[in-house]
């Protein structure tokens, strides 16, 4: 356990807003209940940081973002601030704490609720019980690699960008992610271009490399194309997948829908002290904002992974995920979930009804310990 357990509590917009406070009360609770002690500060950031002070990303955000343990965050951007030239635009808050953090490892879990398998693009029988975690590497490749740029070349103009990784770069996430596997079922595919590209030539040595440290983990190599195939032909195949930063954008994206609907997708960003950013993957979803009608699981969710890799709690982490579980198991949604319409035995809630659900199936889970 850390001294300091300050969570920076940061909700952005549109819905953020919205699902950020039901997710705070489910982690007081919790935290309460595993003797985790946590404080609580709050700060802008993206659009609503704009209309207030001019920044995407204010000094004092970032200051409170350095010294605290986590942040949870809600999500940024909207219609208001769209015309905004890209430096200005909500979404470099989101990047200004990645990079001021040194977030380089994102983990994006693709976890099936057993009462959500219907809800699957694919069968049921192919998804139920799918439970896999991507690790992204976040912060180098070839969305960072220099030389990059527009310019002209025999008379015509030519794009460019640079696939760039050094050995220290890929051996902490190598690392990052054979500890995840050692935390879970002991198999680590990584996943590489290797046939064709040299940079990730090198990515398959250095994780080959470092494998004998973990001697409790299969390795195995994957090619991406082969990896996207099989990700919906068996996805229950994998258990880590460990892949660089534009691969792992588009594998953590297909992984995901493999489960049903954004609203269920937490994420975290992890520095190498442990310290990090967690968040749903879905955005601001201006089409529903103040409505009451998001899904606050993802954010709930996100909360018991800060409590799993931030906090050194998790017991805590699964407690929570048990209660989402049986929530759903009850028949709760909320409007994206609802699959192709409301079943006998489900009931329509709303983002806080479904904060109050959660809550009373963490109480429940008191009185059952
Ligand atoms: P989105 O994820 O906001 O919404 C896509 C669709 O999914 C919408 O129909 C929305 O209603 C639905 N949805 C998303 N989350 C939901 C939830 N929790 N419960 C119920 N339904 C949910 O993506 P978008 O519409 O492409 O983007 C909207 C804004 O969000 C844009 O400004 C975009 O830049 C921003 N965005 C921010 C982040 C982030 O902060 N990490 C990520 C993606 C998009």
């Amino acid at each position: 356990m850390h001294d300091n357990n300050e969570i920076l509590v940061l909700p952005g917009d549109g819905i953020g807003a919205e699902v950020v406070p039901v997710a705070v009360e489910v982690m007081k609770q919790v935290a309460k209940r595993f003797g985790v002690a946590v404080s609580f500060s709050e700060a802008l950031v993206g659009g609503v940081a704009i209309d207030q002070t001019g920044s995407p990303l204010p000094e004092e955000t970032l200051t409170k973002a350095l010294s605290a343990r986590a942040l949870l965050l809600g999500a940024v951007g909207g219609p208001a601030w769209d015309e905004l030239p890209t430096l200005e635009r909500p979404e470099r808050g989101l990047l200004g704490l990645r990079s001021g953090l040194s977030l380089f490892a994102n983990l994006r879990p693709a976890l099936l609720f057993a009462p959500l398998a219907e809800a699957s693009s694919l069968k049921p029988e192919l998804v139920a019980g799918l439970d896999i975690l991507i690790v992204r590497e976040l912060t180098g490749g070839i969305y960072f690699g220099e030389p990059r740029g527009v310019e002209m070349r025999n008379n015509e103009r030519c794009g460019f960008n640079t696939y760039v990784y050094a050995e220290h770069e890929i051996e902490r996430i190598a690392r990052v992610a054979f500890e995840l596997a050692q935390k879970r079922g002991h198999r680590l595919c990584s996943v590489d271009k290797a046939n064709v590209l040299e940079v990730t030539q090198l990515w398959r040595e250095v994780v080959t490399s470092v494998a004998p440290d973990y001697p409790d983990v299969a390795l195995s190599h994957m090619y991406v194309d082969n990896a996207g195939m099989q990700l919906v032909r068996e996805p229950k195949q994998f258990d880590v997948m460990v892949t660089g930063n534009m691969f792992g954008d588009i594998l953590s994206d297909v992984a995901a829908m493999l489960t049903g609907s954004l609203g269920m997708l937490p994420s975290a960003s992890l520095a190498a002290d442990g310290r990090g950013l967690y968040e749903p993957v879905h955005g601001t979803a201006p089409d529903i904002a103040g409505q009451d009608k998001a899904n606050p699981l993802a954010t709930i969710l996100s909360v018991a992974m800060m409590f799993r890799y931030s906090l050194d709690a998790p017991d805590a982490a699964d407690a929570i995920e048990q209660a989402v579980d049986r929530v759903l198991e009850s028949g709760f949604r909320t409007g994206d979930i609802v699959g192709r319409g409301i079943l006998a035995g489900q009931t329509l809630i709303g983002t806080r009804a479904m904060g109050e659900q959660v809550l009373a199936q963490i109480d429940q889970l008191e009185s059952a310990s």
